[in-house]
């Protein structure tokens, strides 16, 4: 089974934009996969459709064999999404937030402060744990975002542009610790509008436009292309 498969998946907004008009993608189990598109190509309408936030008109998603119409309980419980907007509680304690996330998912809050301490510390979040959320950096907020994203373990991690707006020592340092997550066979999807970042990191591509797949390659093919 793949990771995520996405067939003839479409939107039109309510006031009769289409902004997805028919994307087929796989992604293979531990793959570092990259949606790379221009802004307006439709990347966060697809993973608003994903973590549910935004309505499909029409299509099917899968995520390791679970059907995003009949199985969402279980697509759920294997996707981590990272969105681009930040919609913590802004007066919650940064840890808090964390452990609030982890009892949605049902993990034992023991388990649940072992695994958060685990990336708070690897994400250099640590001495930050006690603060309310609005205290927090735009680049701490994304780190914890991240934490909120991974504490249930989930196999597949899907990442709105990790690394906008951060300056280039985080973002090296986000790089890094994607890349590990990688390594230890997670399977990770990212979107963004830098070249660049996309071949850092991954070994398949993906590029949208206009609400639609318009190339899909290894990024070694494609970049023998260019
Ligand atoms: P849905 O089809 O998922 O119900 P809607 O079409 O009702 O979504 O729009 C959801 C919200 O997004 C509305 O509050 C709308 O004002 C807002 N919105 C409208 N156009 C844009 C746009 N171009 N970019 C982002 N948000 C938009
Ligand atoms: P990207 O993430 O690639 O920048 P989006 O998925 O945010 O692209 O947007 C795709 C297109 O859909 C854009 O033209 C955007 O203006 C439009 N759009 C996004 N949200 C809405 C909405 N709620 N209502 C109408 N149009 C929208």
């Amino acid at each position: 089974t793949p990771a995520l498969s996405i067939k003839q998946l479409t939107k039109t907004y309510n006031n009769g934009f289409e902004a997805l008009k028919g994307i087929d993608l796989e992604v293979d189990q531990g793959d570092f996969f990259a949606l790379l598109g221009p802004n307006g190509a439709g990347k966060s309408t697809t993973i608003g459709i994903l973590s549910s936030l935004v309505n499909k008109t029409s299509g099917t998603i899968q995520v390791f064999g679970h059907d995003y119409d009949t199985d969402l309980f279980n697509l759920k419980r294997h996707l981590g999404v990272v969105p681009q907007e930040f919609n913590f509680n802004q007066f919650e304690k940064c840890f808090d937030v964390i452990i609030t996330q982890a009892g949605y998912y049902g993990v034992p809050p023991k388990i649940a402060k072992e695994r958060a301490e685990y990336y708070f510390k690897e994400l250099g979040l640590w001495d930050k744990k006690d603060v309310t959320v609005r205290m927090l950096s735009g680049g701490m907020k994304r780190r914890l975002m991240i934490v909120r994203a991974l504490i249930h373990e989930p196999k597949l991690l899907i990442l709105d542009e990790p690394t906008a707006g951060v300056d280039i020592e985080l973002r090296r340092s986000m790089w890094n610790f994607l890349t590990k997550l990688n390594e230890q066979g997670m399977t990770i999807i990212l979107t963004t509008h830098y070249l660049e970042e996309a071949e850092q990191l991954c070994r398949h591509i993906a590029i949208i436009n206009h609400g639609q797949i318009i190339k899909n390659s290894s990024m070694r093919s494609l970049l023998n292309t260019l």
